[in-house]
């Protein structure tokens, strides 16, 4: 039986940000991931010779001096990007919305519409992005992120001043907070705010906790671009980089218990059985409890979090194969709302990615909306309305590319959760909705001692970006773990 100092089971974002963080400070670690590729939710798929993005198409923290930019440049990843301008245009109702990559240029946008409220949308744009450079710096730095350490703790008292404009907004929602009230009923930004949230923090700005959201209506201007190729590009960079660094990474290797003993953790897994004092768990909060039969009061908080996972949503796909068209065509991104007065979810609200050229100027797209993974009706007439939904919509405010379709493959929660074991096909991880709650699980999960959970389910979650942060800091909480088990110093965090 191997031993090693660290199992990362999960190949998602969350498991190889641990597992290349883990590696760099000097852990022998392996990562087990059940499928035959990286990335789960933001994966790269091929079918018929094709490849399509699975989920995710459009990330953050690229930029050089951010968590993905600076990887690529230590361990030298060999992925490109394309800094597509503007980074998503929206469509609507009210007309079309292109979300520039210079963040001035897109608010004078919006102050060219009619009847645009030119002095309530700059003075909440000036408030947001003061709340938005204060979160995204933690983002930029994981190691500021807060766990409660006593140098951590230091560092936010030191830079206490930079958090004020934060008090204002803590436990409220966002279209309660700064001068949201004011630009109700401007089509264009509501559109464009609603849309955003759904995305990102997966709920409406009258739900969802202001603060997440006034960092995620910044993702277009944080290092955000479309990686050549497809994510799954990234994904096997990581992999490369891991493996460089010392790691191991299986694939096909389904993990199937997990059992606590002296040595540690006992992984039992498709390709035979390791041990290691540290376990990193990329998968549900649900599967993690079954796994290593957390039952009854041991369990409670994987329950509870389970729980919140469950009040999030599943997504209905179409994966497009797209006719050649104009040659000079570059990947971009379309979200279209096609009624703005109904919910941004089931088909009303698409976001569609258009992927590189093949050599035969054919594309392959991607197109996603937000679904109940359990729904009232009877699941199969849901799932074909919302399919039926989507389709009209994309007609409707995307008719180039709807004119375009050669092919379409459809995905369902009951897609996701074959592929990448999420029970209830749940993704996006918990719909950040206002209250206090949302701070009180700020440090790494630990199930058990040695046990961790990482991924969107947990802090900070939601996004590619996002949940390589929450893996890289859950690494470097386990280190100590790691040293008092083997004996050895590994090398400081940088
Ligand atoms: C439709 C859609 C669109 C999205 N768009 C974007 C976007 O544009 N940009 C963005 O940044 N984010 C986007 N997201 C969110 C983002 O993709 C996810 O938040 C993130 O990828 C989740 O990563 P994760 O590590 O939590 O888990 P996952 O991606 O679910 O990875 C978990 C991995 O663990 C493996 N696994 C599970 N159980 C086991 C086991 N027992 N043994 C071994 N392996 C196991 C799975 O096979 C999987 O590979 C999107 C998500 C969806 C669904």
């Amino acid at each position: 039986m191997q031993h090693f100092d660290a199992i990362v089971v999960g190949a998602g974002f969350g498991g190889l940000g641990a597992a290349l963080r883990l590696a760099e400070r000097g852990a022998r670690v392996c990562v087990s991931e059940a499928l035959t590729y990286p990335g789960g939710c933001a994966s790269t798929f091929t079918r018929g010779g094709r490849r399509y993005e699975a989920g995710a198409t459009l990330f953050s923290g690229l930029g050089p001096d951010q968590l993905f930019g600076r990887w690529s440049r230590q361990h030298r990843m060999d992925y490109e990007v394309d800094w597509v301008d503007p980074v998503v245009t929206l469509r609507g109702p009210f007309g079309e919305l292109p979300v520039l990559r210079d963040r001035e240029a897109f608010i004078e946008r919006l102050c060219h519409f009619p009847q645009a409220p030119v002095g309530a949308l700059r003075a909440f744009f000036d408030a947001q992005r003061r709340i938005a450079d204060t979160l995204w710096s933690l983002f930029d730095t994981p190691a500021s992120l807060p766990p409660w350490t006593a140098s951590a703790l230091a560092n936010h008292t030191l830079s206490a001043l930079r958090y004020a404009p934060l008090a204002a907004v803590v436990g409220r929602p966002l279209a309660k907070v700064l001068d949201y009230p004011r630009l109700r009923g401007f089509a264009p930004f509501e559109t464009w705010a609603r849309a955003l949230c759904q995305i990102t923090v997966q709920c409406s700005p009258d739900e969802v906790e202001a603060p997440f959201a006034l960092a995620a209506l910044d993702y277009a201007w944080r290092g955000t671009g479309h990686v050549r190729g497809g994510i799954g590009q990234l994904a096997s960079a990581l992999v490369g980089a891991i493996e460089r660094a010392g790691g191991q990474v299986r694939f096909a290797d389904r993990v199937s218990a997990l059992e606590q003993g002296s040595m540690g953790w006992r992984v039992r897994s498709r390709r035979g059985e390791a041990t290691a004092p540290v376990v990193l768990c990329n998968a549900a909060p649900g599967v993690v409890r079954r796994l290593a039969g957390l039952e009854g009061d041991a369990g409670h908080g994987l329950a509870r979090l389970e729980a919140r996972v469950a009040t999030g949503w599943g997504a209905s796909m179409q994966y497009l194969t797209l006719a050649p068209g104009d040659v000079h065509e570059a990947p971009h991104h379309v979200e279209c709302v096609a009624d703005a007065s109904l919910p941004f979810e089931e088909g009303n609200h698409i976001f569609v990615s258009i992927g590189d050229a093949d050599e035969r100027g054919r594309r392959s797209a991607t197109v996603s909306t937000h679904v109940r993974p359990a729904p009232s009706e009877p699941p199969a007439d849901y799932f074909a309305r919302v399919q039926a939904t989507m389709t009209r919509t994309l007609s409707l405010r995307a008719p180039e590319v709807a004119a375009r379709v050669e092919a379409r493959m459809t995905g369902s929660p009951r897609t996701f959760e074959r592929f990448t074991g999420r029970p209830g096909g749940f993704v996006g991880g918990v719909p950040r909705r206002a209250g206090l709650h949302n701070y009180t699980t700020l440090s790494p999960t630990t199930v058990a001692e040695g046990l961790y959970l990482v991924g969107d389910a947990v802090f900070p979650g939601q996004s590619t970006l996002a949940t390589a942060l929450g893996g890289h800091r859950a690494a470097d909480a386990a280190i100590t773990v790691i040293e008092r088990a083997s004996g050895r110093g590994l090398r400081p965090a940088q």
